[in-house]
This record gives structure tokens, sequence and C-alpha cells, in this order.
């Protein structure tokens, strides 16, 4: 099988008949043999009954429908599983990507070797409070990610070796960074390719609010931890503790000495401890730093959870 197409969805009734339509006629134009995996993603309204029929009519249509509602990383997770085509894409369900980008993405992975094309949405049809702050988002996520060269991580629209897909694993809401989970299993012939992108035609996004920003930042930050230094969390922790250590140690050798010959006393530094946000301060960043430490330490267990990727699956076709 030539291409599997991966398409999370959560309530898009309006979007699916019409992209089930177009993804054909794309696929039977070009001659690709080709599934399509619809990963209902607790849907409340008629999107699986819809998918449903979608399969009675065409048998390369499956469906997974998740109980209840998982995130779209939970969908696609559960997708890369089962999927069979030598190139998988992956898009979102509610026409914002153009299926006839598919041919191109295919030839760019089996051609020229990529294991990762990602979609750039260079001209971008969505609300100013998503592209701002998607802005900030990529550019950190360059920098921390060594991947240079893409404009847009979290473009629903993407094509993978499948290889790719079989090896790394999306969890929590990891999908944001996925050529980075890729690149840290060891892909790393990744590019982009400028792809068409339009606003959206039915129903709403399901991606605002603040929560996105300060999650997605804390994503960002657990997998460059994880990635770095995963696999060896001394290397991070035990630096810090040296030169806290060290640091501390100097400053108590200090503080005696000053004692000792009555240096300090003559500093006037010293009035600082009698502002109270000096305390509120130390406390409230050692306690920063702390959480922080628990959150790390919270991620790299729960990536050894057993259930990290269980999640309940009502019905497949
Ligand atoms: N989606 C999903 N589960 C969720 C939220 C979203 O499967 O919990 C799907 C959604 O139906 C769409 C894709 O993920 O197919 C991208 O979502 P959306 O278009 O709302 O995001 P935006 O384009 O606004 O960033
Ligand atoms: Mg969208």
């Amino acid at each position: 099988m030539d291409i599997s197409v991966v398409i999370p969805l959560l309530n898009e009734e309006e979007s699916l008949p019409e992209l089930e339509a177009w993804i054909r006629r794309v696929m039977e134009a070009n001659g690709f043999s080709y599934e399509i995996l619809f990963v209902d993603d607790g849907s409340t309204d008629t999107s699986w009954q819809l998918i449903e029929n979608l399969q009675k009519a065409n048998p390369s249509v499956h469906g997974i429908k998740f109980r209840r509602n998982y995130g779209k990383s939970a969908a696609l997770n559960t997708a890369f599983d089962k999927t069979q085509g030598r190139v998988v894409i992956t898009m979102d369900a509610d026409l914002q990507d153009s299926p006839d980008e598919i041919p191109e993405l295919y030839r760019m992975i089996v051609e020229e070797g990529y294991d990762l094309v990602s979609g750039w949405k260079e001209k971008r049809y969505d609300p100013l409070s998503k592209t701002i702050p998607t802005k900030i988002f990529n550019w950190a996520t360059r920098k921390l990610s060594g991947i240079p060269n893409l404009h847009d991580f979290n473009c629903g629209l993407k094509a993978y070796k499948k290889e790719v897909v079989k090896s790394i694993e999306v969890y929590g809401e990891m999908h944001r960074y996925i050529p980075v989970i890729a690149k840290w299993s060891g892909f790393n012939k990744i590019e982009e390719k400028s792809v068409a992108h339009q606003a959206r035609k039915y129903g709403e996004s399901k991606y605002m609010g603040w929560n996105r920003f300060i999650n997605g930042f804390l994503d960002l930050m657990s997998i460059t931890f994880v990635g770095k230094y995963g696999r060896r969390p001394m290397h991070f922790f035990g630096t810090f503790g040296v030169i806290m250590f060290v640091v501390g140690f100097l400053a108590t050798v200090f503080v005696g000495f000053s004692k000792l010959y009555r240096l300090y006393s003559e500093l006037p530094t010293v009035l600082v401890t009698r502002n109270p946000w000096f305390y509120i301060s130390l406390t409230m960043m050692l306690m920063g730093t702390l959480l922080f430490i628990a959150g790390f330490l919270g991620e790299m267990i729960a990536r050894q959870s057993p259930t990290r990727n269980w999640y309940v699956v009502e019905k497949e076709i």
C-alpha cells in the first residue's frame, strides 16, 4: 500500500464527506493504493455515523472510535499503530489542509528520501490570536530542538516514512512537537513544504484559550529535557547540584570569614535582609525550582507508566 491518510477528528460532521471525496479523488487521479484512517476522538455529533457510511461506500475507509475525548496526540498515536501504507500522511479533518498536497508530499518521502516532511502554512488563514503565539513557539522550538529549518512545527498536514510512525510515541499534547520527537528517535532527514491553507469552513477551532500557551511551553521544556537527559538525568540534576553546592560552600566560607574579621558589617547590602520581599522572592524562587524538578521527575515517571497510551476504543471498522 502506498499511502495511509490519518485523520484525527472531534465533532467535524460537516467536513467529513467533503474531505473523504476530495482525498478519494486525489488518490484515484494519481493511481495510489491507499487507506483513510479516521480517528473519532470522542465526538458527540454525528461524525461516527458518517464515518460508518463512508466506510460502507468506500472499503479504503477505516475508523476507530474512542469512548471519550483523549486529545489529538492520543488519536494520532493509536492510528500510527495501525497504518499499513509505505508513507503516512496526517491531516486535520476541518478542510483547512488540502488533500491536493498529498502527491508532492508522497514524492518527497519516496523519491527524495526524507523521513518526515512537515507542512508549512506559509499563508495562514487563522485569527491573530493563534498565529502570533504560534510564531513565538516555532521560534523557541527551532532554537531548542536543533531543527533550524522548520517554520511550522504544529502543522496538521505532515508526511512520514512508515518507520517513523512505527518508532515514535506521541502522548499528552506532544503532537505539537512530533518533528522533535522524530529527531530524538534518530530520524533527522526532516524537511518542510509550503502548503495551501484555508480558513475553517465549518465548526470552530478546538484549540483556543490561554492554557494552550502555558501547556505548550511546558511541553517544550519536557520534551527538550527528556530528549536530552531522559537517559542520563544525573547529568542535568547533578550539574545544577554541583554548581549550587560550590556557590553555597563559597558563600558559607565568606560569611564565616566576614564574621571573624568583621568585613561584612560594613557592607550596606546587609540591609537587604530587612526587606520582607527578600524572603518572599527567595522562597518563591526556591519553590519554583523545586516544582520544576518535580515536574521533570513526574514526566519521566509518567513516560514509564504502562497506561500512558491506553485508550478505551469503543468501535473499530
Ligand atoms: N482534534 C481532535 N481531538 C481534540 C481536538 C482536536 O482530534 O481533542 C482534531 C480536530 O477535529 C481537527 C484537528 O484535531 O481535525 C485540529 O484541530 P483544530 O482544527 O480545532 O485546530 P486548529 O486548526 O484551530 O489549530
Ligand atoms: Mg483547524
